[in-house]
């Protein structure tokens, strides 16, 4: 908590404890919301603490297929999400109905195929699945599918190349990508680790093959928190993810220090939809008990093929957590 609260976070933690809220934010949201909120995480981690919230109201501080993937979770829960229009560029590269007429064409052609679904997708993709991933349990749901199936994973086609290297398996490849990781600037990332030479360049599968082979580690956020965590002397750290979770880095281990990675086009290259969340609409959201997500019809399969990925990981399960 911060040592002396505004007037609008007063009235938030007021207005949470009204109404029986928890705030739930992800570490791509703005510093001053992860500071308020009651648990900050990835996206795997958030799904899997939602289901533990023991109020009535959850208000998600992400964007709309985290705060969907909430509900699914917790049906009898009121889900608020402080700006419905924060989507995300993954859930859109991937409308449900041309992945449904792709599907069929590999059916007709005789094609024995699992689909493998980011997180970072719409209700009714999820629904089209037959497994939900983060990239903290691709790989192991990966190593589940037995060899005599092709995968098919969808939408971010970074993810799945990476998955496909590190897992040996061959994928069909759905072209979707995310647009904050997919702009990171190589030429600025090669000027920077020339710059300091001794800094460790931490990057999320999301990123394309140019800029992960630059890395020395890659890894989603919460397992960046863990790589960064097990340096105890100081470090220096080139970040290529959405630069927010550089706050919850810098919270964690002062010690260290962090350079971001610009993107080509946007010096500071965060997510656009991520931001639409402020502290005005988070506690607006909590006074009028809206925008609230509603169960949708293609909640019920997508919510199926979420519990069994997400909340029943297979047993094999070998890696380090890591998401969005
Ligand atoms: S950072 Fe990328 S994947 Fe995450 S919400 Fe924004 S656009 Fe989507």
């Amino acid at each position: 908590m911060p040592a002396v609260l505004d007037d609008i976070s007063t009235e938030i933690l007021h207005l949470k404890k009204k109404i029986g809220a928890t705030i739930l934010a992800h570490y791509y949201q703005e510093g001053e919301i992860q500071e308020l909120a009651d648990i900050t995480g990835d996206s795997l981690k958030l799904a899997r603490e939602a289901t533990k919230v023991d109020t009535p109201v959850i208000v998600f501080c992400g964007v709309l297929f985290m705060a969907e993937t909430a509900k699914m979770l917790n049906p009898a829960k009121k889900v608020l999400l402080p700006d419905l229009k924060a989507g995300c560029s993954l859930v859109d590269s991937c409308p449900p109905e041309k992945l449904h007429r792709y599907q069929e064409m590999l059916r007709e052609n005789g094609r024995k195929f699992q689909t493998v679904t980011y997180i970072n997708s719409s209700a009714a993709v999820k629904a089209l699945s037959d497994w939900v991933v983060t990239s903290g349990n691709a790989e192991e749901v990966v190593r589940k599918i037995p060899e005599s199936d092709e995968i098919l994973f969808v939408p971010d086609k970074h993810l799945g190349r990476y998955l496909s290297e590190v897992t040996g398996r061959k994928m069909i490849l759905w072209d979707g990508s995310c647009m904050v990781h997919e702009i990171f600037s190589v030429h600025d990332l090669v000027r920077m680790k020339k710059l300091h030479p001794t800094a460790q360049t931490i990057a999320h599968p999301e990123c394309p093959k140019n800029i992960l082979e630059h890395a020395d580690f890659i890894g989603g956020t919460e397992a960046m928190i863990k790589f960064v965590g097990a340096y105890k002397e100081p470090v220096e750290f080139i970040v290529a993810t959405e630069p927010n979770m550089m706050w919850q880095l810098e919270s964690r281990f002062k010690h260290h220090k962090y350079l971001p990675v610009p993107g080509i086009t946007c010096a500071c290259n965060k997510c656009p939809h991520m931001a639409l969340n402020t502290l005005e609409k988070i506690r607006d959201c909590m006074l009028t008990g809206g925008p609230e997500i509603h169960w949708q019809p293609e909640f019920d399969r997508a919510k199926e093929v979420l519990a069994k990925s997400l909340l029943n990981p297979p047993a094999a399960a070998k890696v380090q957590p890591q998401g969005d």
